[in-house]
């Protein structure tokens, strides 16, 4: 696991979000789903594994009723820390725009395979069974977020 995409997209000098560093695997991971107006409003859900946060940008939002499906572009791994931020990207920095925590909690992975994530969230707003799918015939970075019974 590495940060160096993140971090080279980034000037931490300008920007309030943290450099971070990969850290050890903790024994209940979280979640996160940051909203973040960008360019385009859009939000952000964080799964902590492997001792990064697997991230995906959901342009409609989590799924919140089961059988919904929403498309999740996974993006660069991102730091721990990551999960505590709020605040403003300045302008001119990558993913300028005002962030802020829409839920967290923690998750509970039941299978990880390349294509699919099963798991269940315990956060104020996504509770239950969630999983990430990327189908053979989808772009490399696109997923299905989908909300399970
Ligand atoms: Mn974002």
């Amino acid at each position: 696991m590495t940060l160096k995409q993140y971090q080279k997209k980034r000037d931490f000098k300008k920007s309030p979000e943290p450099k971070g560093r990969v850290l050890k695997k903790k024994k209940s991971p979280n979640f996160v789903v940051q909203k973040h107006w960008a360019r385009n409003l859009h939000y952000d859900f964080r799964l902590e594994l492997d001792g990064v946060l697997k991230s995906w940008a959901v342009p409609k939002g989590p799924p919140q009723k089961v059988g919904d499906k929403r498309l999740a572009i996974q993006v660069e791994d991102h730091p721990l820390e990551y999960a505590s931020f709020h605040g403003t990207i300045p302008e001119g920095q990558y993913g300028a725009g005002r962030v802020a925590i829409w839920d967290k909690g923690q998750v509970k992975f039941k299978r990880i395979t390349k294509d699919l994530i099963e798991f269940d969230l315990f956060g104020k707003k996504l509770k239950g069974k969630f999983a990430l799918l990327h189908p053979a015939k989808f772009e490399k970075k696109n997923w299905l977020f989908i909300k399970g019974t």
